[in-house]
């Protein structure tokens, strides 16, 4: 890190304009939180992005997904058409000679159900304390607010960068990752931050993550004479004990970067329907299941695994024979992936984390998925770095506010840096 003399004046300038406008990037995640942005209702939250960066006077390109993106590997299916739900991006063009960059956030946030377990309306992003309470004001609308935040600043500065900068809020993070595979392959560059709320830690590694569904076929019968009949619902325990003990001999397996974790993979049954009546022997039951597994691992050999776990688990039973259970892959199919801590610009992040927090950045290795792979996928090295906070997918998520400000000295000097000043 040796900056020119440009280039530290314009940092030095941007974090006195960053202090001063503090509550400007405050209001800039509410907005974002007051626009709820839920699977399928992502349109009026992407507008308002769209919007302010028009306001910057940045080149806005807002588009909806193609359906042929569900064929390229890596790819999920939501269940949700594409149409009136877009990605948008915007390019900050520099004078030409720099380094490029990206910086990326998704829009989509999870249900805040159940609504009840909340102490704030999810959707008001209450202020009470150091804190903003609202879906979202975490993961992640703290960082698309200082996505949108960053490039507003240089422009009222007059700072010019060299590189050009690009900021990108996609759709279906929360889902299948389809906004980041499409929003990576449409404009490439030098680099690229997520900027999830890690806390000021850099994520370098997260697993790949696949849903999938077991559907088990019983035959319905009335109860009192429940011999006669096959219990969907009864017939799931063994499968769903084989799951279980595939989950254990999983997690026997190493990587170096989740030496740390406890239980790196997790197989989760996260739903299970089945059955319509108290006295009917249940004819169907469903099972909608997530695993991860570690970066390198392709959704392949993962698909195979949950197969023979399956097959082993049914081996034997003459019901199963004639009505084998299906098995059917929704949600995300996706590898996971890491980026390299000697990339260049993982150093210049590394080096203005420590000139801001006095310390080098803790290292994360995320044991959910994120954006990050479909650019580090694409050949364009990519980690998470953002704000603080907490009780994301939960009730009472909350943003820290008080970590807004680091984080965006961080990363406009980073910007800065990596991009170039033009003089
Ligand atoms: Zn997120």
């Amino acid at each position: 890190m040796n900056p020119d003399e440009a280039t530290r004046n314009s940092i030095d300038r941007l974090w006195t304009e960053i202090d001063r406008r503090e509550d400007e990037l405050i209001e800039t995640v509410a907005e974002l939180v007051r626009h709820p942005s839920e699977l399928g209702n992502e349109a009026e939250a992407q507008a308002y992005v769209a919007e302010h960066l028009r306001q910057t006077g940045l080149d806005v390109d807002v588009w909806d997904l193609d359906e042929s993106i569900m064929s390229l590997p890596n790819a999920g299916d939501s269940g949700v058409p594409f149409p009136g739900r877009p990605n948008v991006a915007a390019v900050q063009k520099g004078a030409g000679s720099g380094r490029s960059l990206i910086v990326q956030g998704h829009i989509d946030v999870v249900s805040p159900e159940p609504v009840a377990a909340w102490s704030y309306d999810p959707w008001q992003a209450t202020i009470a304390g150091d804190r903003m309470y609202g879906r979202g004001a975490h993961d992640m609308k703290s960082g698309d607010a200082l996505n949108l935040m960053l490039p507003r600043l240089l422009r009222d500065l007059g700072i010019q960068l060299n590189g050009d900068l690009i900021v990108q809020s996609v759709i279906e993070e929360e889902c299948t990752g389809n906004g980041a595979l499409d929003a990576a392959r449409r404009y490439r560059a030098d680099a690229a931050v997520i900027t999830e709320p890690t806390g000021g830690r850099f994520t370098h590694a997260h697993v790949g993550v696949l849903w999938f569904r077991i559907g088990i076929t019983g035959k319905s019968w009335h109860a009192m004479q429940s011999w006669y009949g096959v219990n969907a619902i009864t017939k799931s325990i063994p499968i769903m004990q084989a799951l279980q003990a595939l989950d254990a001999r999983l997690n026997e397996r190493t990587h170096p970067a989740f030496a740390d974790i406890e239980h790196p993979i997790n197989l989760n049954i996260g739903v299970i329907q089945g059955g319509d009546w108290p006295s009917t022997v249940p004819g169907a039951c469903e099972l909608h299941c997530r695993l991860s597994c570690y970066p390198g691992q392709s959704i392949a050999e993962t698909r195979h695994e949950i197969e023979t776990a399956i097959a082993g688990a049914i081996a034997g039973d003459s019901w199963f024979a004639e009505h084998p259970p299906s098995l059917t892959w929704d949600g995300f199919q996706s590898a996971g992936s890491t980026v390299a801590m000697d990339e260049p610009s993982v150093k210049l992040l590394d080096a203005w984390h420590e000139r801001v927090f006095g310390a080098p950045m803790e290292l994360k290795a995320g044991t959910g998925i994120n954006d990050m792979r479909y650019y580090n996928f694409a050949g364009i090295p990519a980690g998470c770095y953002g704000a603080a906070g907490d009780n994301g997918h939960a009730a009472d998520e909350w943003l820290d506010l008080r970590s807004m400000v680091p984080a965006a000295k961080v990363l406009g000097a980073f910007i800065l840096d990596w991009c170039g000043v033009a003089e």
